[in-house]
C-alpha cells in the first residue's frame, strides 16, 4: 500500500471549514487506497500573533521559551484536524514533534532534524490511522521543544516522506503551484509545471516563500517528489522533481529578498585568515551570509562585504565586532535599504551571456547595480529596495519569464523518459537515519589555469556592468565568476571576474578599453589561479561550511583572493601553486568535519 504525506500551510487551516476541507482530502485519499500522513501548520497567522505576543511581554524572548511558544500554534491545529477527521468517520491520530520522534539539535527557532523515529507513526497507520504530524517542531536531547525555522513545516513533510519512503509530498497552499516569481508581487508571472529540486532550492533560499529551502535538501537527497498545489481547488500543481522543465532554458525563476542588509569591514590585512576570522564568528551564530564580496587589496589592506537578511543585522554586527577588533579594521559600515534580486536557473551553467542580459534590462531600465555575485546556477544583484520590485519585473521580463519555453515537459513525460532510459524511480539514499539532516558534501574540484581580471573604481552608474560584460562576450571570452564590490569611499565599485588563463588577452584588451572609455581607477589583471569548488546539498543554509573551508586554507598558508557561496557550492579563488595543497587539506578538513 502506497503511501503519501499531505502537507496543509497556514492559510489552508485557517478556520472550521478549511480544516474539514483539508480533512476530506485526507480522507479521499486514504479511501483511494494510501496510507495518509497529514503535516499541519498554525492556523491563518497565529504563528505571528504569538511572535507578537512574546515581543510584548520581552522585547528579546529567550529561544527556548519562543519555540515553547511557538509549538503550541501547531498542536492546536493537530488536534483541530484530527476531531475533523473523526467527524468524517475515518480514524486519526495526532501527535506532536516529540510524540512523533523528531529530535533536533538543541539551536532553538532554528533547530534542524537529526533523527526521526518512524516506529509509532507506523504503528498508527498499520492500525487504520490517518497520522496528523504538528508541522515545524521537535524534540532535543534534554527534551526541550525546538521549532525549524519560519516556514518549516515544509521541511516536517518532505523529512517525514523521506523516512517514510512516501510515494510522493503534497504541498497545500494559497497558490496553485510554484511560480517563475511570487505571484503576488508579479501579476504576470508563470505557474511551471516542472522544476528541478536545485532551481528550488537555489529560488527558495533567495526569497522564493513559496517553499522552505530545507525541506528542498531533503527532498534532494531521498529523492521525494513534491506536489506543489491548491488546497481551494484540484487542478495540478507544480512537481518538484531531478529534472528541469526545460532543457534549452537559461533562466527557470527570479527571486527577490526585499529586506537585504549590506555589510562592509574596511581596510583588514590582506592575508590569509582574515576572512575565517569574520565569518567564523558569523556562522557560530548560524546566521546565513550571501555575496561574499573582498576586494584586491590597496596597501595591503582589503575591504570584504557580504549581505545578511535584514533581521539579521544586529546580531551580525554583534557577531564580527571583537572580530573586527581583532583584525584592526578601519571601520564597519551597514545599509539597509537594499533588496536583493536573483535569477536562477539550470540552463546557465552551460549558456554564455547571460549575466550580461540581466545586467541590459536592468540598465535600459536606468536601475544601478551595487553588487553582483554569480554562481554556476544563479546570479544576484543588490539594488535600492526603493527600485527593488521594478527591478524584479523587468528581470522578469528581460528573460521573458512569462513565456512558457517550447521544450517545457510535463511530470508524465518526464517519467516516461526515465522509465526508458531504465532509470531507478528515486535516487538511493545515501544518509543514514541518525544525520538526516548533516551537510552532503558530493564533490571536491581544482579548476586549474585560470586568471583574474579587475576593474576599479568603476562608476557607479547604469549601465557599465552591461556595456563591459556585452563587451566581453563579443569578444568571445566565456567570463566564469563575476563579483562586484564596493571601492573605497566614493561610491566607485570594482568588478573582478574569473577567465580561463587562454582568453585573458582577450579579456584584458577589452578591459583596456573599457578603462579608456570610462576613466576607470585602473586594470589588474593576474594569471596562474585555481578554483576550488566543493559542490554539495543545502551549503549556504549550513552556515558552517564556508567557516570549515576559510579555517583550513587559511591553516595552510593559503590566501582566498575571491568566493562565492550558493545553495550547491562553495568556490573560492586561490594561487594556482597552492591548488593542489589546497585540496588536500580541504578534502582532510571535511571528512573530519561532516
Ligand atoms: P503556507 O502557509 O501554505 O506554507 P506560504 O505563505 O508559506 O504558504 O507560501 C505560499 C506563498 O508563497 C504564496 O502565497 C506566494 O505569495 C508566495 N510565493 C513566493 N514566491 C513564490 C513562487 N515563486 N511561486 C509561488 N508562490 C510564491
Ligand atoms: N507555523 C510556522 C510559521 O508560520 C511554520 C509553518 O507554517 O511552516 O512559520
Ligand atoms: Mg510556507
Amino acid at each position: 500500500m502506497s503511501l503519501i504525506v499531505q502537507k496543509f500551510g497556514g492559510t489552508s487551516v485557517a478556520d472550521a471549514e478549511k480544516i474539514l476541507a483539508a480533512a476530506r482530502k485526507a480522507v479521499r485519499a486514504q479511501q483511494q487506497g494510501h496510507k495518509v500522513v497529514m503535516v499541519v501548520s498554525a492556523m491563518g497567522k497565529n504563528t505571528d500573533l504569538l511572535l507578537e505576543l512574546a515581543s510584548q511581554v520581552n522585547e528579546q524572548p529567550p529561544a527556548r521559551e519562543l519555540d515553547m511558544l511557538l509549538s503550541t500554534g501547531e498542536q492546536v491545529s493537530v488536534a483541530l484536524m484530527a476531531m475533523a477527521v473523526d467527524s468524517l468517520r475515518a480514524k486519526a491520530v495526532s501527535l506532536t514533534g516529540g510524540q512523533m520522534g523528531i529530535h533536533t539539535d538543541n539551536s532553538f527557532t532554528k533547530a534542524r532534524i537529526q533523527s526521526i523515529s518512524t516506529k509509532r507513526i507506523e504503528q498508527l497507520l498499520d492500525a487504520g490511522n490517518i497520522v496528523i504530524a504538528a508541522g515545524f517542531q521537535g524534540i532535543d536531547d534534554d527534551l526541550n521543544i525546538t521549532t525549524l525555522g519560519r516556514g518549516g513545516s515544509d521541511t516536517t513533510a518532505v523529512a517525514l516522506a523521506a523516512v517514510l519512503g512516501a510515494e510522493a509530498c503534497e504541498i497545500y497552499t494559497d497558490v496553485d503551484g510554484v511560480y517563475t516569481t511570487d505571484p503576488r508581487l508579479l501579476p504576470e508571472a508563470r505557474r511551471v509545471v516542472v522544476i528541478s529540486y536545485d532551481e528550488m532550492l537555489e529560488l527558495a533560499s533567495l526569497g522564493a516563500g513559496v517553499m522552505h529551502s530545507r525541506s528542498i535538501e531533503f527532498a534532494k537527497k531521498f529523492g521525494v517528489p513534491i506536489h506543489v498545489r491548491s488546497s481551494f481547488s484540484d487542478t495540478a500543481g507544480t512537481m518538484i522533481v531531478a529534472e528541469p522543465e526545460s532543457d534549452s532554458a537559461a533562466v527557470c525563476g527570479a527571486a527577490l529578498t526585499r529586506d537585504e542588509a549590506r555589510i562592509t569591514v574596511l581596510g583588514v590585512p590582506d592575508i590569509p585568515g582574515t576572512s575565517l576570522t569574520i565569518f567564523q564568528a558569523i556562522s557560530q551564530q548560524k546566521i546565513p551570509v550571501d555575496m561574499i564580496v573582498q576586494n584586491i587589496a590597496d596597501g595591503g589592506l582589503a575591504d570584504i562585504s557580504f549581505t545578511v537578511h535584514r533581521s539579521d543585522v544586529a546580531a551580525t554586527l554583534q557577531a564580527i565586532e571583537p572580530a573586527a577588533e581583532k583584525l584592526r579594521a578601519k571601520a564597519i559600515t551597514h545599509d539597509d535599504e537594499v533588496s536583493k534580486v536573483s535569477v536562477v536557473g539550470l540552463g546557465m551553467a552551460i549558456q554564455a551571456g547571460v549575466a550580461h542580459r540581466m545586467f541590459r534590462a536592468l540598465a535600459d531600465a536606468g536601475i544601478n547595480i551595487e553588487m553582483i555575485t554569480t554562481s554556476e546556477i544563479k546570479i544576484s544583484v543588490l539594488v535600492r529596495r526603493s527600485q527593488a520590485i521594478d527591478a524584479l519585473r523587468i528581470v522578469h521580463q528581460g528573460f521573458a519569464l512569462h513565456e512558457c519555453p517550447a521544450d517545457s515537459k510535463s511530470w508524465t513525460q518526464i517519467k516516461a523518459a526515465r522509465a526508458q532510459r531504465g532509470d531507478v524511480e528515486s535516487m538511493v539514499a545515501r544518509l543514514q537515519n541518525d544525520a538526516l539532516e548533516r551537510v552532503t558534501l558530493t564533490g571536491l574540484a581544482v579548476t586549474p589555469n585560470q586568471a583574474r581580471v579587475t576593474l576599479r573604481r568603476v562608476p557607479d552608474n547604469p549601465g557599465v556592468a552591461a556595456d563591459m560584460f556585452e563587451s566581453i562576450a563579443r569578444a568571445g571570452v566565456l567570463v566564469d565568476m563575476i563579483v562586484q564590490g564596493t571601492d573605497g569611499e566614493d561610491g566607485s565599485t570594482s568588478i573582478s571576474m574569473t577567465v580561463d588563463e587562454n582568453d585573458l588577452e582577450a579579456c584584458e584588451q577589452v578591459a583596456r578599453d573599457l578603462y579608456q572609455r570610462y576613466g576607470l581607477g585602473g586594470v589588474q589583471a593576474g594569471r596562474g589561479i585555481a578554483k576550488v569548488t566543493v559542490s554539495g546539498i543545502g551549503l549556504r543554509s549550513h552556515t558552517n561550511v564556508s567557516a570549515v573551508m576559510f579555517r583550513e586554507l587559511a591553516d595552510a598558508g593559503i590566501n582566498v583572493q575571491m568566493i562565492n557561496t550558493s545553495e550547491l557550492q562553495v568556490n573560492a579563488v586561490i594561487d594556482g601553486t597552492q591548488a593542489e595543497l589546497g585540496k588536500e587539506r580541504l578534502q582532510i578538513a571535511f571528512d573530519k568535519a561532516f
